[in-house]
């Protein structure tokens, strides 16, 4: 009986080639944008304390609830897959010290997140995250310049219909009577939250603004708004990084009942939607979040950044956009075991001068090895036979006019790399 075969996990997907151009072309242009803005690269593990989360996203929240990857490993330590890369970026920064090396203060990172998320379309239990964050700068300046890299980034990949969303969280000092207020007003509509808002009112009221389900929504239409709240300092510091958006001309929408899905953040929270299938979405989102550098043991250092998830940014991707344009490739079809074995050393040797070359391994005949070339798309194929070997020749054909040409073997390597890698390589 044959083994049954196995599957991958549900919400862990694979990206094949064809579909994974788009995400280098991705990376590479994240890389490229955010670099000169003065990011640097940091890669953090997958694997964490749990507790690292637990302070540093917040006990209260649904994450740390209930979508966490969270296992004993073989020592008995709890440990955690990050389902978010903040908190790790951060527990980076204290264990190297990287508070006193003024140079490293602008940091991002690329890679895979796990949240153990009911399966729906477009939602991944493995989902990937671009992390864009910078510490220790309290001026407003950096809040929008964060927002303007994102909208940079954003723009290159040329993403249309962007929306900035944007909104004042506070800080604790005046957030307290703001939550009061709040669960007032929400203790008196009680009745018409859902089940676990009607938890969340009580253990984190902040949290039922966050809430999706449409009769939620509709209830919070009418609470109380953080940004009545404000002390003098967070109203100040969010005119400015106003201020220093319309100074970039930077179009926003105030929107005073965003809120961003984790405990830390204080002051700027932003939001850019882009248009897709008649609907606004979300393509990236973050803000400030000063409090937890302090929670998770550090220096207490302010810091602000944000978080693009990828599989909305590629679905986000216009046709043809980052799939690049198609490689000049190479076709050796080798008759004859002599043949082969030159034709398999030319292949190498075309690799290794940046001209992309392919052979067949399992010994077809010419039309099959031919067959083979035109289903790869090649440009060109060299034509190696015994007679041509003898001679020390090979057949150059060009696989769109059908022209083919007797080259010698002496000199192919510079005649082939010469014509591959020119743009119009018609010679
Ligand atoms: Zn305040
Ligand atoms: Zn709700």
């Amino acid at each position: 009986m044959a083994a049954t075969s196995i599957t991958g996990i549900k919400g862990f997907n694979d990206i094949l080639p064809g579909e994974v151009e788009k995400w280098q072309w991705v990376e590479s242009v994240a890389r490229r944008i955010f670099s000169s803005f003065g990011f640097q690269e940091i890669r953090v593990p997958i694997l964490e304390k749990t507790e690292l989360f637990a302070r540093g996203i917040g006990e209260a929240t649904d994450i740390v609830e209930k979508e966490m990857y969270t296992f004993e490993d073989r020592n008995g330590q709890l440990v955690t897959m990050r389902p978010e890369a903040t908190a790790s970026v951060v527990r980076a920064f204290i264990e190297h010290g990287l508070h006193v090396r003024p140079t490293m203060r602008k940091l991002y990172t690329i890679g895979p997140m796990f949240r153990h998320e009911r399966p729906q379309k477009g939602r991944y239990r493995q989902f990937h995250q671009i992390n864009v964050e910078a510490f220790g700068i309290e001026d407003p300046l950096i809040d929008a310049e964060v927002i303007y890299a994102l909208l940079t980034f954003l723009g290159e990949l040329r993403i249309a219909d962007l929306q900035v969303h944007l909104n004042s969280l506070g800080c604790p000092l005046c957030r307290a009577p703001f939550r009061a207020r709040l669960a007032e007003y929400l203790a008196g509509v009680s009745h018409l939250l859902c089940d676990d808002c009607k938890r969340r009112r009580v253990t984190n009221p902040l949290r039922v603004m966050d809430c999706k389900v449409p009769s939620c929504r509709d209830v919070l239409a009418g609470a109380p708004k953080m940004l009545d709240f404000l002390c003098d300092d967070c109203r100040e510091h969010f005119q400015r990084v106003q201020d220093y958006l319309k100074d970039l001309q930077v179009a926003f929408t105030l929107d005073p009942y965003m809120v961003r899905g984790l405990d830390y953040y204080v002051k700027t929270a932003f939001e850019v939607l882009a248009r897709h299938l008649g609907a606004q979405n979300a393509v990236g989102g973050g803000g400030r979040y000063d409090g937890l550098m302090k929670a998770i043991g550090g220096p207490d250092l302010p810091g602000v950044g944000f978080a693009i998830g990828m599989e909305r940014l590629i679905m986000l991707l216009g046709e043809g956009v980052g799939e690049g344009t198609p490689m000049r490739l190479c076709f050796l079809a080798c008759l004859g075991e002599e043949a082969r074995r030159r034709g398999f050393r030319l292949v190498q040797e075309l690799r290794r001068s940046q001209v992309l070359a392919e052979m067949d391994y399992e010994g077809a005949s010419l039309k099959a090895q031919m067959r083979k070339a035109d289903r790869l798309g090649v440009t060109h194929v060299v034509i190696l036979g015994e007679d041509e070997l003898a001679r020390g020749k090979a057949i150059l054909r060009w696989m769109e006019t059908k022209a083919q040409e007797e080259i010698p073997l002496e000199g192919i390597r510079e005649r082939l790399t010469a014509l591959l890698r020119k743009p119009d390589g018609e010679a």
